[in-house]
This record gives structure tokens, sequence and C-alpha cells, in this order.
């Protein structure tokens, strides 16, 4: 792995939102960043790179949350112990309810457990239908790709469009991945594939069968803060307030949002690999007090409904 310069990485917001004073256990200064992703979905960093991008942006604490797999958390979990930092095993599920896209990030999964294994291979499996769907979508519209290709770009159970889009641009049919979604791949272009995606309220019971916590992903970036109140009280966990996407008045107004709804914070940079030059990771610093709060609440061994 080769070094990677500290100005890579983003200095936390001098002036972000305000941190409670909690009985963190924590010293000030820590952080973490619980949304991320490694090449076991869209993701381009291994995750030892990822790892390692982590420890020289001074995280203290990671958690890999790969679209529809955990594959990756055994090899991230090693690095990240490897390096001092505390690892949680994690997934984002995409999710709707009444047809509203919500994305559902868990937290302290057991990789193990049979019913989240059975339906992270359903979920996978519907992926990679979908490339030969969109592929196919492609040929109709003369773009000739072949679903090989991105296959082998993708090299992974949990395929979806930036694959697609990195085969695009490879093939010389697009200069840029955001010429690829804005051409092909995003809703009402022509090669776009509605993916099926599990009830909001099934992903939480899924989450929570598998001892795990479930927290809306960004809801800043997907518009849906009316279903907030619906999620939190059949057993939302918690409200991911700190996003790459957020500004820091979006980040003050989520986190009204979650104390309102009891739910606890989560954060993360959302980080796919390089993004103009730089990854995103540590540009969006949890601090330690909410990290602190969601394990408080992992160790009461209770959810949200018996508290
Ligand atoms: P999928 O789960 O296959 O529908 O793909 C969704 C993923 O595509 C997101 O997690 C992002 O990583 C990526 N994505 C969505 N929109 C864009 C875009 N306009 N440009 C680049 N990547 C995008
Ligand atoms: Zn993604
Ligand atoms: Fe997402
Ligand atoms: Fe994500």
């Amino acid at each position: 792995m080769s070094a990677i310069p500290s100005e890579l990485c983003p200095p936390a917001p001098a002036s972000g939102p305000a941190t409670p004073s909690t009985a963190g256990a924590r010293a000030a200064g820590a952080f973490a960043d619980l949304h991320l992703h490694t090449f076991f979905s869209d993701g381009t960093f291994s995750p030892e790179e990822l790892a390692g991008h982590g420890a020289r942006c001074g995280l203290t604490a990671m958690s890999l949350t790969d679209h529809d797999t955990v594959e990756g958390c055994p090899r991230m979990a090693l690095a990240c112990r490897n390096l001092g930092i505390e690892f949680m095993t994690g997934a984002e599920l995409t999710a709707e309810l009444d047809g509203i896209e919500v994305h559902i990030l868990g937290y302290y999964l057991d990789a193990e457990n049979p019913s989240l294994q059975t339906k992270l291979k359903q979920f996978q499996s519907v992926r990679q239908n979908r490339i030969h769907e969109m592929v196919a979508r492609l040929n109709r519209v003369h773009i000739p790709l072949r679903a090989e290709t991105v296959f082998a770009i993708a090299n992974c159970a949990s395929p979806g469009r930036p694959h697609v889009g990195r085969a695009l641009v490879q093939q010389g049919f697009c200069t840029s991945l955001d010429e690829a979604f804005d051409r092909f791949l995003k809703k009402s272009r022509p090669a776009y594939v509605p993916k099926f995606k599990i009830s909001a309220l099934d992903a939480i019971a899924l989450i929570h069968d598998a001892g795990g916590l479930a927290s809306m992903a960004h809801p800043g970036l997907n518009r849906n803060d009316d279903v907030i109140p619906a999620l939190a009280v059949s057993g939302l966990d918690g409200l991911e307030c700190f996003h790459s996407k957020h500004t820091p008045a979006m980040t003050e107004y989520y986190l009204d949002i979650a104390a309102r709804n009891h739910l606890l914070v989560t954060g993360g940079s959302d980080c796919h690999g390089y993004n103009k030059g730089k990854p995103l990771i540590g540009g969006v610093k949890l601090p330690a007090v909410y990290f602190d709060r969601l394990q408080e609440r992992r160790r009461s061994g209770m959810v949200k409904s018996e508290l």
C-alpha cells in the first residue's frame, strides 16, 4: 500500500454543529466515519486501503457499509485492528416506504446471521440480473456494451450502476462517470432500471434480527424527511445527520429531527474512493459522543421499542 499524503484528508469543518457534552467515554477529538464503501460493492478502495486512509485521517472508529453485502467486513475488521481503530460490521440496504426510497444502514450486524445472509444473497442476485437488464437497454439504444465487461470491472457479488458507468467510460462510450449517469444511468434515462427494494420496515426488522441497529442514511440526499417519524415509531434507531452532502445547516436541522424523534445520531463520509483526486473519508467526522451512545445502546441489548 502506498503512503497517503495527509493533505488528502480534509480537515473537519471549523465551525460545524455543536457537539453535546455528555458522559462520553472517549477523549475529545476522537472521531468516527460510519458510512464507507469498498470494492466489495461500488467503492474502489480495498478494505486495507480504506482503513489506512482512516488511520491517516485520525479516525478512531469506522464501519464498512457496502451495498447489500458484509463480505468486506472481516478484512476491514482485521485492518482496523492492526491500526488501533474500532470497527463495526455494517451494510447499506436500499429500501422503500410507501414508494419513497430510503437507504438503511445496519450496524453491529452479525455477519453469520442466517436470515441476513439469505436476504443479502437475494439482493445481490437482483443486482446481478439488473446489470443484464441495464446492458440490454443500452444495446437497444445502440451502445454495444457487454454484460461480461461490466462484471469484469465490478468483480464483486454486489454490482451496481457505477460499475456500468465505469464500463461505459472504459469502452469509450462516455468520457466520465458523470456523463454516463447523466446520459444513461440516472432515473428517466434509457438504461435506468429500478431496483427491487425491501420495505424499510422489513429492513429494520432484518437488521434487528441480526443483532444490529438501523439508521436512516443521508436524509438530505434522498429528501425523504416525511418518512422519518413513521420509521422512528417503527423501530428505526438512528438518523445519519452527518454526511458529506449535508451542509452544516442541514446537519443542525437533522440533529433537531433526531432529537425530536428519539433517534441516535450517526454520520459518515459515504466515501466510494477518490473523488476529484481526494478520498471523501475524513471530511465528515462523527464526534465520539454520538458513537459512544450507539455503543451504549448496543451494549444495553435493547432495541428502541424496549426502552
Ligand atoms: P445502484 O445502487 O446500483 O442504484 O447505484 C447507486 C450508487 O450509484 C450510489 O451509491 C452512488 O455510489 C452512485 N451514484 C448515484 N448517482 C450518481 C451520479 N450521478 N454520479 C456518480 N455516481 C452516482
Ligand atoms: Zn454506492
Ligand atoms: Fe446511499
Ligand atoms: Fe452509501
